[in-house]
């Protein structure tokens, strides 16, 4: 399985607009952050979970010209707001299969009804395949994907589990019973947004503390503010099998 992590970046992206945080005015490419999201190239399938306001400029900066479907963990803009520039892949494949929770679904209709639209659409528009996912397994071609739902402040939203592979975003508290489903987990990529605590993100130490406890070979923090510092000086701090991931990272699970 080939990922590719299209952003790694909270809401804002790093540099926030205006900012005159050092970590926003930092030179370091690994400190520039798109909004998060990642690709998953698996037994020719291709999958992108989150579709951010960065999609366009993440899919032309990584050359991907095939998707087969996205997946979205919620509704929040930074995880949703690019979704009109799936175009060219409806132009060349017809509708994009999407799946996600039905709240979420129902957030996507309301926002985006002429992406939805199955009268008097406008020529040219974006059109999905819309799936729901409860806390079931199901599958996208040959993949078996399971969500993991977790707790991101007053809202319950969807992880997804792939073979040895978990991704994670936007995590504050998860339950035992979505924990255990992570046992035995190869590579985990979860959210870590700031040193100091957060309503609804995990700060770095409850990303380290749900690590330690899933004990995968490798974790990958994502979803990361300038908050947190900058990259070359936190990824030092880390334990060993504990990774900043940044934008445009490429890893083998
Ligand atoms: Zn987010
Ligand atoms: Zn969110």
């Amino acid at each position: 399985m080939k990922i590719i992590f299209l952003g790694t970046g909270t809401s804002q992206g790093i540099p926030v607009i205006g900012s005159k945080d050092p970590v926003c005015l930092s030179q370091d490419k690994k400190d520039k952050r798109l909004r998060s999201s990642i690709f998953i190239d698996y037994k020719n399938t291709q999958i992108v979970i989150d579709c951010g306001p960065d999609f366009r400029q993440q899919i032309l900066s990584n050359n991907i010209d095939n998707v087969d479907a996205i997946l979205f963990t919620h509704e929040h803009a930074d995880h949703t707001a690019g979704i009109d520039d799936i175009r060219p892949f409806c132009h060349k494949k017809g509708a994009m299969p999407i799946y996600t929770h039905p709240r979420v679904m129902k957030n996507l209709e309301e926002r985006f009804s002429y992406i939805f639209a199955t009268e008097n659409r406008y020529l040219g528009a974006p059109s999905v395949v819309p799936h729901i996912v409860l806390n079931q397994d199901f599958k996208i071609k040959s993949i078996l994907i399971k969500p993991i739902i977790v707790g991101h402040g007053s809202i319950d939203i969807l992880g997804f589990l792939i073979d040895k592979f978990a991704y994670l975003t936007d995590v504050k508290t998860i339950a035992e019973t979505e924990k255990s489903k992570l046992k035995g987990v190869n590579t985990l990529v979860v959210n870590a947004l700031r040193i100091t605590k957060h309503p609804t993100h995990f700060n770095l130490q409850e990303a380290l503390d749900l690590i330690k406890e899933i004990n995968p070979k490798k974790a990958y923090l994502t979803h990361i503010s300038h908050k947190l510092g900058f990259h070359k000086v936190v990824a030092k701090k880390l334990p060993k099998n504990v990774f900043l991931a940044y934008d445009n990272l490429k890893i083998l699970v």
